[in-house]
């Protein structure tokens, strides 16, 4: 069992990578980001609970978070690993995750950063609004966004790197070359 943590900031490529990584190496795919719109496009309690968290690019309380990814690695004990994607997003996020996967016999194997200057994460998330009309790709919103990465998330990959785990590629590429780095990378464990 592989597991893998796509690591990056909002718009950084993770959800596309995440897709080439799935179909190459028949991973279950972990986004927390999207299981939580689809909890708010289903108007369940949570949805309800993270609508405004989300839309004004504030995390989604810790408790919640590890919650959802207890339930889901639970009940796929026989996959041979996770992406997770957007997800651990602070320490204490990473360190449930650690004791989570412990209790499984396993552990993460890889966390890859896919590295994109600010300034290209603004452009790309302006772009994506135009695209898919989310409403939290919203020059506000991305502005928090990305304050919340370096404060919060950024921090997460020392912890990772401190278990000799953190693997860093330049993201700023064509999709294509990209995915190349990141196979490259994975082959390679
Ligand atoms: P994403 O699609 O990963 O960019 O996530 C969109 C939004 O969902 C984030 O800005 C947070 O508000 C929330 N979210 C997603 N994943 C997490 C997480 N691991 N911890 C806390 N909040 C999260």
């Amino acid at each position: 069992m592989k597991n893998i943590i796509l690591f990056g900031a909002p718009g950084a490529g993770k959800g596309t990578q995440s897709t080439a990584l799935v179909e190459k190496y028949n991973l279950k795919h972990i986004s927390t980001g999207e299981i939580l719109r689809k909890e708010m496009k289903d108007k369940t309690d949570l949805g309800l609970k993270a609508k405004d968290l989300i839309e004004n690019g504030i995390l989604v309380p810790d408790e919640i978070i590890i919650g959802m990814i207890e339930n889901i690695i639970s009940n796929n004990k026989n996959t041979n690993g996770f992406i997770f994607d957007g997800f651990p997003r602070t320490e204490q996020q990473a360190v449930a995750l650690d004791q989570l996967l412990e209790k499984n016999g396993t552990k993460i194997d890889m966390l890859i950063e896919l590295s994109v200057p600010d300034e290209m994460v603004v452009e790309r998330l302006l772009l994506r609004q135009k695209l898919e009309g989310r409403a939290d790709d919203n020059p506000e919103s991305i502005k928090k966004r990305l304050e919340v990465y370096h404060t919060q998330t950024v921090p997460i990959a020392e912890y990772y790197h401190k278990q000799g785990v953190h693997i860093k590629i330049d993201a700023t590429g064509e999709i294509k070359q990209v995915t190349h780095l990141l196979f490259e990378k994975v082959d390679a464990l």
